[in-house]
């Protein structure tokens, strides 16, 4: 039951459910069978060849697991989703669909690890030609777009320094030149950014982390045209990189609460970003919503909220990164992002700890930066526990 007129909130609850509600589960029912039965051959035959709905086998749909893509395709406004194993399943998926040997394609320098070792290792090994700008020179972009390629890859706000890319100036010029682009929209969720709406054809999640939002469940998703999500959906049936129906039950409970959750990480990390500002032992502070932010006029622009990733950097080196965190009370030291609880970490030994000295400074990362990703603890809570932390400095 899809209304595009209904909200978020509301989409996010009733997006999947079916027009007769008579004698059906409230909650959705976990389809662990993998296989499923029929007596009529011809009806097997039709489902099978995709002439009827149906279910034949779990790793090419399965019906927890669909229930899933149909919230996701109404979240983000699509002609059609499919779900994946991971995030970066989805995005391997997706791109070795789409690319083949003599393709090219333009992406920013700033993508998720995960996916800057695919363009850097895996596609070149392919002979996809991999031209990476740096993701703030939208001329450079332009530029490499105008040289002719398949594919225009993005991703914004970006992982850790929280550069925002203009979805909309860069979709109109690949377009321009007959190219795809996709966005990976994980650190925004469908609540504060559409990037179908602004102008670019596919986007990408890591449902690990805010979908699902409470660091339980892994998966991906891809949003776009049926035509092109079909033929990724092709590969992944023969790929098998399948999302579990346990995860897409969790998933799925996930995005019941998504719009609330999205609404107070949004909100903890505006209040975290503006506290550490006026921090003397905080050298900078790294957060779309703050004014002075390089990129705060596109980011106005293009998301409805800001979200709850931040990142910062400390007077002095990694001793006091060390202190801070051993200090601070109300976040886990983890990897990942996106939970219900603050999960906090410092870029030099997680995302970009392969990284020398040298190449995080010209990454434009310091080597104090410490990576906060603002849960939906009450913020005042936060607020105490990070000035308590920086007070043992
Ligand atoms: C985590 C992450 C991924 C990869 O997702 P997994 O679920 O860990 O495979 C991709 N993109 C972004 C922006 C991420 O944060």
């Amino acid at each position: 039951m899809t209304d595009s007129s209904r909200r978020f909130g509301t989409r996010a609850l009733w997006a999947a459910d079916p027009e007769d509600q008579r004698g059906r589960d409230v909650a959705l029912p976990i389809h662990h069978s993998v296989n499923f039965a029929y007596e009529d051959m011809d009806e097997w035959f039709d489902v099978a060849l995709d002439q009827k709905p149906g279910y034949i086998y779990s790793r090419n749909k399965n019906p927890t697991v669909r229930p899933l893509e149909l919230t996701m395709r109404a979240l983000e406004g699509a002609e059609e989703a499919i779900s994946f194993s991971t995030g970066m399943a989805a995005i391997s998926n997706t791109l070795f669909t789409l690319l083949a040997p003599g393709d090219r394609v333009v992406a920013i320098k700033d993508t998720y690890g995960g996916t800057n070792k695919l363009f850097i290792e895996f596609l070149p090994r392919m002979k996809v030609d991999v031209a990476l700008c740096d993701t703030l020179d939208f001329d450079t972009i332009e530029a490499e777009i105008r040289k002719g390629c398949k594919l225009l890859y993005l991703e914004t706000p970006t992982n850790p320094t929280l550069k925002v890319v203009d979805i909309a100036r860069l979709s109109r010029v690949a377009h321009q030149y007959g190219a795809l682009v996709a966005v990976d929209n994980t650190f925004a969720t469908p609540i504060n950014q559409r990037p179908l709406e602004l102008g670019a054809d596919l986007v990408l999640y890591s449902a690990t982390k805010y979908l699902n939002g409470h660091s339980d469940a892994m998966g991906g998703i891809l949003c776009g045209p049926k035509a092109i999500v079909d033929q990724v959906y092709h590969y992944r049936e023969i790929n098998g990189a399948t999302l579990h129906a346990n995860s897409a039950y969790m998933i799925l409970r996930g995005l019941k609460t998504l719009e609330l959750r999205i609404q107070r990480h949004n909100e903890n990390a505006q209040r975290v970003a503006e506290h550490l500002q006026q921090h003397d032992k905080v050298t900078s502070v790294f957060y779309p919503g703050l004014p002075d932010h390089p990129n705060h006029a596109i980011a106005r622009a293009q998301m409805d909220g800001y979200g709850g990733m931040l990142s910062f950097s400390l007077r002095g080196g990694f001793d006091q990164v060390k202190r801070l965190l051993a200090g601070l009370r109300l976040a886990h030291k983890a990897a990942s992002l996106g939970s219900v609880s603050t999960l906090v970490g410092p870029p030099r030994v997680t995302s970009h700890v392969e990284l020398t000295p040298e190449e995080r400074k010209a990454a434009g990362i310091p080597e104090s930066l410490i990576r906060y990703s603002a849960g939906i603890e009450n913020a005042e809570d936060l607020l105490a526990d990070l000035d308590q932390a920086l007070a043992g400095l």
